[in-house]
């Protein structure tokens, strides 16, 4: 780092240095300790904490403060209000109290809440997480909170986050217990995300109608040089590129994000920015501000950034590497195997009781990551398939199956690698990280879940790992805690274990046709798409899973689901509206002048009296493009009925299938017409800058 980075970072966050330095000691040691303890922050601590805060911001150029959530939306939301309070004399004064931070009222009506919240009751309230740093981000200092309804319903992302990480802290340090560990007072999950991202030149992003409303190209014909020479991955990045890459490190920093690692994706324009990891909560704060600051910087370089699953046909879409493990207040990663795995037995403890969450729950993982966008990723031979399988890589497999068999476990020798170097003989973590096509990967020290898409939050699928790794953690202490011989107890748990759900591991390519065979034989769900993947939310055995664990009620995880299919129905629909516009209004009619002009031609040759065959080919072509015309014109109908259609149904789940069923098979067919149009259509003519322009210009 230079000196420069290590000055700016962390510059507009209010986080514990601040704190100490800025807080009387009473109010300091108090407010750690409401952290600490997780109780809620009296007045006038509150007050106290405000009036810091608000001098803090002011000289960071702050005038306004808002409370920052995460509704339903997936995206942040703020509501700006200013400091500014009237003075006898005509003047102003800067005003922040402990009650403006701990507690907000927005209006929740026009945020989606599934039916939770009729109108008539619309209040809704953020209350302050002091467990995430307060930050000043473009002249407003933001308090994270959580945002519920008047009646008590969760209305955000947040609050079954901050519940899971409660359950998985409880649980977990009872195994611990077990083990004899009196000194860990909390266990954490701890999250890396790799986030994938496009870069677009701006000036041709808003020639494009799809992508100004949907986020993604609906049409393009597939360009002469696509990601096949696989030349862009970690290829050198252009100086426009780096000259954004650095500027978006700068504002990340500045917020306290670590973005540590960047590189060239897969396909053209593609890239990823990992930070170091962090705790679950600050974790999918940072990465929600990352996803804002990305787009925000990019137009700053005149260019746009696109965070959708899949902007283009043919070409990689984007993902988020969800890294996950459980961490300890003294340091310890419960998911590093050291270099004794097989006797390891807190180690295995804590593995195999992922490897049974994932099993169990397959269902809420998949459905976890389950949007519209993703749909065009998961199972398209770039992203893992739908099915949910566990990677352990050779070595714990080995460990896996001699417990199971109840054998001794014959160690993997040091290899020698094709290149003739001698391979580490403890553990082989290199060679976990090998298969790049699993869903759920472990990768040396954590679990790489592989499936969520780029733009998604991470608080979804997040809550969900915690909460089925603690309910089997729940599940193990309570085997564990009821018997007298501890050795044995565990032995007999881990043979169980390792029995009941061998079928979830899979080392192999996950891309292989024969995998979803297999996959089917050993009884794996294989959910393709959102609309049948989200029912499962609804299952009995999971609404007593999120009850038991006091993360959501029977009533919000029917009204999520009522929002999540909402979502997929109302994406879809905006995508086929978005398509018959630029049918209609730019497309055809861009045909209909190549055609005039070919036409005059043809006429010109035949009253010049020349020969046919001098006229001939654009006399086919003028056919060709006719018939492809009346084609185009027709599919254009047929989705406009489809669109109409929709309308009729009227619950959520059916209206949801519709779209997929109906209305996406339609945008499919039309779509197929217009890029062969515009394959034979002279460049001047077409509306739209190409796949070509649009990948490769930057
Ligand atoms: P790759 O692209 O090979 O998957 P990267 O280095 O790009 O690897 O990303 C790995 C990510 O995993 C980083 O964000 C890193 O901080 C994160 N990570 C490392 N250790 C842990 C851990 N214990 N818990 C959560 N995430 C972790
Ligand atoms: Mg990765």
């Amino acid at each position: 780092m230079s000196a420069n980075c290590t000055e700016i970072f962390g510059s507009m966050v209010f986080n514990d240095a601040i704190m100490k330095e800025r807080l009387p000691k009473a109010a300091y040691k108090a407010l750690k300790g409401h952290i600490r303890e997780n109780t809620s922050l009296t007045l006038d601590v509150a007050h106290v904490v405000a009036n810091a805060m608000k001098d803090w911001a002011i000289e960071r150029g702050a005038t306004h403060y808002t409370h920052w959530f995460q509704p339903m939306t997936g995206i942040t939301a703020e509501k700006h209000d200013s400091f500014i309070a009237p003075a006898p004399d005509g003047k102003v004064i800067m005003e922040f109290s402990g009650k403006e931070l701990i507690k907000g009222e927005p209006d929740a009506s026009s945020f989606p809440s599934g039916g939770l919240r009729a109108t008539f009751e619309a209040r809704g309230y953020t209350a302050w997480d002091p467990t995430s740093y307060a930050f000043v981000k473009e002249g407003i200092l933001c308090i994270p909170t959580v945002f519920y309804s008047y009646g008590g319903q969760v209305l955000d992302k947040k609050t079954p986050l901050l519940r899971s990480q409660e359950a998985i802290n409880r649980h977990a340090l009872r195994i611990l217990r077990l083990f004899g560990d009196k000194a860990t007072r909390r266990v954490f999950t701890t999250i890396g995300p790799e986030q994938e991202y496009f870069l677009l030149d701006r000036t041709l992003y808003e020639q494009r109608k799809d992508l100004v409303y949907c986020g993604r190209t609906l049409f393009g014909a597939k360009p002469p040089k696509g990601q096949e020479m696989e030349d862009h991955y970690f290829g050198s990045v252009k100086s426009r590129v780096a000259a954004y890459m650095k500027d978006l490190d700068e504002e990340l920093w500045k917020l306290g994000i670590y973005a540590k690692t960047q590189h060239n994706e897969v396909a053209p324009s593609q890239h990823e920015l990992a930070p170091i990891f962090s705790m679950t909560n600050t974790a999918c704060d940072h990465n929600q501000l990352t996803m804002e600051i990305m787009k925000k910087v990019a137009l700053r370089h005149n260019l746009v950034c696109l965070l959708h699953e899949k902007p283009f046909a043919g070409v990689n879409g984007s993902g988020k590497h969800n890294n996950w493990s459980m961490g300890t207040d003294q340091g310890a990663n419960l998911l590093e195997p050291g270099r004794d795995p097989e006797n390891d037995k807190q180690f295995l403890t804590f593995l195999f009781a992922v490897i049974k969450a994932v099993d169990l729950y397959q269902d809420l993982l998949r459905l976890s990551v389950a949007t519209a966008a993703n749909d065009h990723r998961l199972g398209a031979n770039e992203a893992p398939p739908a099915i949910i399988s566990v990677f352990l890589g050779d070595e714990l497999t080995g460990i896996m199956d001699s417990i199971r068999q109840g054998g001794d476990y014959e160690k993997i020798e040091a290899r020698e690698m094709d290149g003739g170097v001698m391979v580490l003989p403890h553990f082989l973590r290199d060679t976990t990280d090998r298969n790049r096509t699993s869903p759920f990967a472990f990768t040396g020290n954590k679990f790489e879940f592989r499936m969520l898409g780029s733009s998604l939050s991470i608080a979804g699928p997040n809550f969900i790992m915690n909460t089925i790794v603690a309910e089997v953690l729940d599940e193990f202490a309570t085997e564990l805690e009821k018997s007298d011989n501890f050795e044995r107890a565990l032995d007999a748990l881990l043979k169980k274990t390792a029995e009941k759900h061998e079928r979830i591991v899979f080392n192999g390519n996950n891309y292989a046709e024969e995998w979803v065979t297999e996959a089917r034989k050993r009884g794996l769900l294989n959910l393709k798409s959102t609309p049948e993947a989200l029912p499962y939310f609804c299952d009995d055995k999971n609404i007593r899973l999120f009850g038991k664990h006091n993360i959501l009620t029977e009533e919000e995880i029917r009204s999520r689901c009522e929002i999540l299919l909402e979502n997929y129905s109302k994406t879809i629909h905006i995508e086929a509206l978005t398509m018959l516009e630029m049918l209609k209004k730019d497309i055809l009619p861009a045909v209909t002048s190549y055609l005039n002009d070919l036409t005059i031609v043809v006429l010109n040759k035949t009253k010049l009296e020349l020969p046919p065959e001098s006229y001939a080919a654009e006399k086919t072509l003028v056919l060709k493009l006719s018939s492809l015309y009346a084609g185009l014109s027709a599919r254009a109908d047929l989705l406009n009925e489809a669109v109409l259609g929709a309308a009729e149904r009227k619950e959520a789940h059916e209206t949801a299938v519709y779209y997929k069923d109906k209305v996406l098979p339609a945008m499919r067919e039309a779509r197929a017409v217009a890029d062969e149009l515009e394959a034979n259509v002279g460049e001047k003519y077409w509306p739209y800058p190409t796949y070509g322009k649009l990948l490769f210009s930057v």
